[in-house]
């Protein structure tokens, strides 16, 4: 294919557009160059050939770079790829031998913070339509760009603007903005990620801390809060509160095979984290199935009284547990707060506070969605080979997309999985953007000849 070779003829193009991306800070956190760094990112659809604009909900909200081009030949199909143009900070800055925003390429390597995360994904993106633009004079099927500017602190307004935007964003599969790449360069093909729901429950007994000789009298709220949440979960991981699982369908045959044929080294995995068993003394294949569709109930933190050096004979006036739970699909994270509400008060404890944070639901793709063997062959193509992955154990922000647009999300891309996103010096392979470059294309042909 000709597309293929201009790709390979072009890395530098394509290393020197991420350095320039990489060069223009855009830390959402600080609100640091999130404007210039969209007027950058319209330019370089712009130069691609692709319409682009900005898309606005109000003042104070970071703008969306949408871009959009229509197959001349093919129309019927549309493929969005979903990406960011915001980074997380760049601190702590000492611990970064090149400076975080310059982009300084090594070999193989292009250092920076956002390298990877996410503009390294972008330009991959970017420049396989721009090969097929190059080459072609047409791309295979209409492609739609979303490029946010505030998934680095949460994606707080994606879904207010899957909403406003719904039709303009119609398609028929979205590509995730990331996508790993493992150890022996397998790309991780994404069909969904757990949802989340962030609580802090609390336990107030007394208007201070007093002397410890008063425990005989005053109630202790360190031990309130431990028996209140022993009642949440079972030493095997299971959850206790009534009906948590009540809409959770079982994994699919196909979902059960995918399972079974990820890799996972279950003795390499102890061996990173120094443990010796898993929760409930789960093996093989039942770790896997857990990883991809278990709930969880996890205590993040928990705080009360003195805990600095030595002793303190103190009785806390308060305590207070961080929990997440993870959740999978079908699981509404308003439903499982009321249950959990619900829950505290049946059992007893309606003086135990409850303070919720977030809530995100989970999103998978079908596997047995066309979508996914169009893209797992273009993986195959374009890597040799690749990994079908049921669902990430993390959370993101795929389920208004999967819900509003009704199109199927799946991740895929260049991140080598020890890149360091979101530490000092983070980098993305060349190697890598050039066979995920190659990937997105096939996957632009694979959905346009499949109309
Ligand atoms: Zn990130």
């Amino acid at each position: 294919m000709n597309v293929l070779r201009h790709i390979d003829s072009h890395m530098d193009d394509l290393v020197s557009d991420l350095q320039t991306l990489i060069q223009q800070p855009s830390v959402s956190a600080k609100n640091e160059g999130i404007e210039e760094c969209s007027i950058l990112v319209q330019k370089l659809l712009k130069k691609t050939g692709v319409k682009s604009e900005i898309l606005r909900l109000r003042k104070g909200v970071a703008p969306i770079v949408y871009g959009e081009i229509r197959s001349k030949q093919n129309s019927s199909k549309t493929l969005m790829f979903y990406n960011h143009y915001d980074v997380q900070p760049a601190e702590p800055f000492e611990l970064w031998d090149d400076p975080p925003f310059s982009g300084t390429r090594k070999g193989n390597k292009v250092f920076g913070r956002g390298a990877a995360d996410d503009k390294g994904e972008l330009i991959t993106r970017i420049k396989a339509v721009e090969a097929y633009l190059k080459t072609t004079g047409d791309v295979p099927c209409n492609i739609k760009f979303v490029i946010e500017g505030e998934e680095e602190t949460g994606s707080m307004h994606i879904e207010e603007y899957l909403k406003k935007y719904k039709r303009k964003f119609s398609c028929d599969g979205v590509i995730w903005e990331f996508g790993y790449v493992d150890a022996q360069n397998r790309p991780i093909i994404g069909l969904g990620m757990k949802g989340l729901l962030f609580v802090e429950l609390s336990v107030r007994e007394s208007i201070r801390d007093a002397h410890s000789s008063l425990a005989v009298l005053i109630k202790n709220p360190a031990w309130r809060l431990i028996e209140a949440i022993k009642t949440l979960r079972d030493s095997d991981g299971t959850i206790l509160i009534k009906d948590w699982y009540k809409e959770v369908t079982s994994l699919s045959k196909k979902d059960l095979t995918i399972i079974q044929n990820e890799p996972f080294d279950e003795q390499v995995f102890k061996k990173e984290f120094g443990i010796k068993s898993f929760v409930g003394g789960k093996k093989g294949l039942d770790a896997k199935k857990a990883l991809a569709g278990e709930p969880t109930c996890n205590i993040a933190g928990f705080v009360s009284g003195y805990t600095g050096d030595g002793a303190k004979t103190v009785l806390p006036s308060e305590a207070l547990v961080k929990i997440d739970f993870r959740l999978v699909p079908k699981m509404d994270p308003k439903k499982q707060v009321s249950r959990l509400k619900n829950h505290l008060k049946t059992k007893g404890f309606s003086d135990v506070n409850i303070k919720v944070f977030h809530g995100e639901a989970a999103a998978r793709t079908d596997s047995y969605h066309p979508f996914v063997a169009q893209v797992k062959d273009a993986a195959d193509k374009s890597f040799g080979k690749s990994i079908l992955n049921v669902s990430n154990a993390g959370t993101g922000p795929m389920h208004p997309f999967v819900e509003i647009l009704k199109a199927p999300c799946i991740s895929i891309g260049s991140t080598y999985m020890f890149s360091r996103i979101h530490s000092p010096n983070e980098f993305a392979r060349v190697d890598l953007l050039k066979k995920t470059t190659k990937c997105m294309c096939l996957i632009m042909h694979n959905l346009g000849i499949n109309q």
